[in-house]
């Protein structure tokens, strides 16, 4: 069978990354990781969820286990509904969409707005994982720059003469996979301005929202743009929430907070892609997130704070001069730059022979393939002694290197 043959063009775009394999051998048990963007299973609500899940196959377990609603488990929406009045996000269970994880939002959000050739505003670097997901439906991608000044009618003449449409800006707004960084409420603002005047969408990613370790909360996108307009009907906003951070990413829940119209919408695609999100996972996660929701998170934030912490110090104690950080206030990323012609990939090449050191080489994360002296490091799932050990190696290499 000669599959190229059969294949849709979209399936080009889809494409396995070079460091995937570099990344297998991460399974060896002598390598220092700081590559998985992933929590630390040390710290899953394990007790909890056995109980939960106990209780919904004593209790409810032909509803846990039969085909359900599109839309979600509507306790489950109500819950979120309440959490999202809390970030200044007021609405009910009707603008709730549960979704296999905030990555089928993000699929789904590209296959409802971009056909081929359509633009896409990202920053740069953006989520791996999104540019992923919108790959798939062939658009251009345009570079979202607060600093860059660049007006509606700039982006929107690019995209012209690339074939297309602006259709949406995506932005993940606190502790960017794959930074670290926030962004500021002013940009935010920004992001409103311009998304009024080309009359696009705003998706706003807020899969780490909850894991702020310290500075002040910035009002969400979607929060900003309801106290100016009134109400989240009016709103060009998409908040994609997940609780794989702060619960468990295993059962695969996630949601899409939105204007009733476009829910409606995204609701029809659930329906047509996967009927529904897991019953028992909606109904476990309802259980769960509604007795030790709060008090889990404060032990989260505490736990990565104090890795956060850790890995700063040693990042300044070993790296060379040159090197330059963020200092994120939550999440679960740190992002270098290196010196200009010191490449992530090869460095990560090197690392894994010799020092036995993982991380992500930055540039995978930029549409355009550019900054290849990034990387990232993610301090989710080292423990002091490996922060230590792996930053001493890590500077060493750096040091020899450029
Ligand atoms: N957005 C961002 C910024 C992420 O880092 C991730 C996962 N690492 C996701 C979305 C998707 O997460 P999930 O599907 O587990 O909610």
């Amino acid at each position: 069978m000669q599959w190229s043959n059969v294949l849709a063009s979209r399936s080009s775009r889809m494409k396995a990354s070079e460091i995937r394999e570099l990344l297998k051998l991460l399974d060896q048990p002598d390598i220092i990781s700081f590559a998985g963007g992933i929590p630390d299973p040390a710290l899953f609500p394990v007790d909890a969820f056995k109980e939960a899940f106990s209780e919904a196959l004593t209790t409810q377990a032909k509803a846990a286990l039969q085909y359900s609603v599109s839309e979600g488990y509507k306790p489950l929406r109500d819950w979120i509904a309440g959490e999202m009045a809390k970030i200044g996000i007021p609405c009910d269970a009707g603008n709730i969409l549960i979704t296999s994880g905030s990555q089928q939002a993000l699929d789904y959000l590209g296959k409802l707005m971009l056909s081929p050739k359509d633009t896409a505003l990202v920053g740069w670097p953006t989520y791996l994982g999104a540019l992923g997901a919108f790959n798939a439906y062939e658009p251009n991608y345009d570079r979202l720059d607060p600093k860059a000044n660049r007006t509606g009618a700039d982006f929107a003449a690019t995209a012209a003469a690339a074939g297309g449409r602006v259709k949406f800006a995506y932005l993940s707004v606190d502790f960017a996979n794959p930074t670290g960084e926030t962004m500021d409420r002013g940009a935010r603002e920004a992001v409103i301005d311009l998304a009024d005047e080309m009359d696009i969408a705003i998706i706003e990613d807020a899969a780490y929202q909850t894991l702020r370790f310290d500075g002040q909360a910035i009002p969400p996108i979607l929060a900003l743009e309801i106290a100016r307009k009134g109400s989240i009907e009016d709103c060009r906003t998409l908040y994609c929430g997940s609780f794989s951070k702060s619960l468990a990413p295993g059962l695969r829940v996630g949601w899409i907070c939105a204007a009733k119209e476009i829910v409606g919408r995204l609701v029809l695609m659930k329906q047509a892609a996967d009927l529904h999100s897991s019953t028992a996972n909606q109904i476990v996660t309802h259980k769960v997130a509604s007795t030790i929701f709060n008090a889990h998170v404060a032990k989260l934030r505490a736990t990565y704070m104090a890795r956060r912490d850790h890995l700063l110090a040693a990042l300044a104690r070993e790296m060379p001069k040159g090197v330059e950080w963020t200092k994120p206030e939550g999440g679960m990323f740190i992002w270098l730059t290196l010196p200009k012609g010191v490449d992530g990939a090869e460095l990560l090449a090197k690392s894994l022979q010799s020092e036995r050191v993982a991380f992500v080489p930055g540039r995978a994360f930029f549409a355009d393939g550019s900054n290849g002296n990034t990387l990232r490091l993610s301090f989710s799932c080292a423990n002091e002694a490996q922060i230590d050990e792996g930053m001493k190696r890590l500077g060493r290499l750096i040091r020899d290197n450029t």
